[in-house]
């Protein structure tokens, strides 16, 4: 048994409160409480309310009050991101103290026309005496004892395998703090998720390809990482990612048990059609006593009408 594996397991939820829960997000809330609770695990709630322009008042309760009408009742205290600001200073100042950080001033257009891998063109600025700029995180000809964690990550994901991500190839140097002073979600998904001992973090596959940028934080920070598991997004007739943005309905919690119900035939596990009216109870201890990982497809598609 490896040292991990007796840790005991903390999973979690962490919606941005964009909008109110929709078909989409229930896939992330109910696999990863499925997988939890199926490990006798604890299952927290975050709320990433990190990045106020975006957020719409009054989602973080409906988004609440949609996880109840379901019975995705969590555990402890629910921790938002909004609170949070000293704990993300502190890292940035312990990766600032390790020679990781610099200032960098270009635009999106600029990154956008080297490929969208940023060249690090800023990176001879040093932290002090600048300003105004977004903060970025080294990843490459990183400064020793770091120099070991270079290179592309690998990690075996709990449901799509076994991933190899090269953050030079996709990213390159990440911004952790924004030009208009806000925290970025890399950074702050990492610090939080340390500080609530996550041990698995189970969520969409449009997030697949943030993991490795993750992954390479933890260690920076010399912390070991989570294991992932990444469920396919739902998607619409176009093919594009059901999300709060692009307007996806909300989900009406006066019908939670067949949300439940399409949700778990969504993710491949195969409630009997005799429950297709259970309540939300009888069909989350279904999901719980039968939650197969190895189940769940690994492609993208579009939820069957309700
Ligand atoms: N807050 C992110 C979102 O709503 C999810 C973060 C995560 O699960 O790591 O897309």
């Amino acid at each position: 048994m490896t040292a991990s594996s007796h840790k005991a397991y903390i999973g979690r939820f962490a919606p941005s409160p964009t909008g109110p829960l929709h078909f989409g997000s229930l896939l992330a809330a109910l696999a990863s409480y499925l997988d939890a609770r199926a490990r006798n695990g604890r299952w927290l709630v975050r709320v990433e309310d990190l990045d106020p322009p975006r957020e719409v008042p009054g989602a973080t309760d409906a988004i609440l009050r949609s996880l109840e009408s379901h019975h995705l009742f969590w555990d402890g205290d629910i921790l938002f991101q909004s609170q949070r600001d000293s704990a993300y200073s502190e890292t940035l100042n312990r990766l600032d103290r390790a020679g990781l950080l610099y200032y960098c001033y270009c635009t999106r257009r600029e990154v956008a026309a080297a490929g969208g891998v940023y060249p690090g063109t800023c990176r001879h600025r040093s932290m002090a005496g600048s300003g105004a700029g977004a903060l970025r995180l080294k990843t490459t000809d990183l400064p020793s004892p770091y120099t070991r964690l270079e290179g592309p990550i690998e990690f075996e994901d709990v449901i799509v395998g076994h991933q190899q991500q090269d953050i030079a190839e996709t990213t390159g140097d990440f911004i952790v703090r924004r030009k208009d002073g806000l925290f970025a979600y890399q950074l702050a998904v990492v610090v939080d998720d340390i500080a609530q001992g996550v041990t698995h973090v189970i969520r969409g596959s449009d997030l697949l390809h943030a993991t490795a940028a993750q992954i390479l934080l933890f260690r920076l920070l010399g912390a070991s990482e989570p294991r992932y598991g990444h469920i396919p997004v739902a998607v619409n007739e176009q093919g594009q990612k059901l999300s709060k943005q692009q307007g996806a309905s909300p989900l009406d919690d006066s019908r939670a048990g067949e949300n439940l119900f399409r949700a778990l035939r969504f993710l491949g596990q195969a409630v009997p059609d005799a429950l297709q009216h259970a309540s939300c109870p009888d069909l989350l201890r279904w999901g719980v006593a039968n939650w197969d990982r190895g189940q769940i497809p690994r492609a993208s598609s579009r939820p069957a009408s309700a």
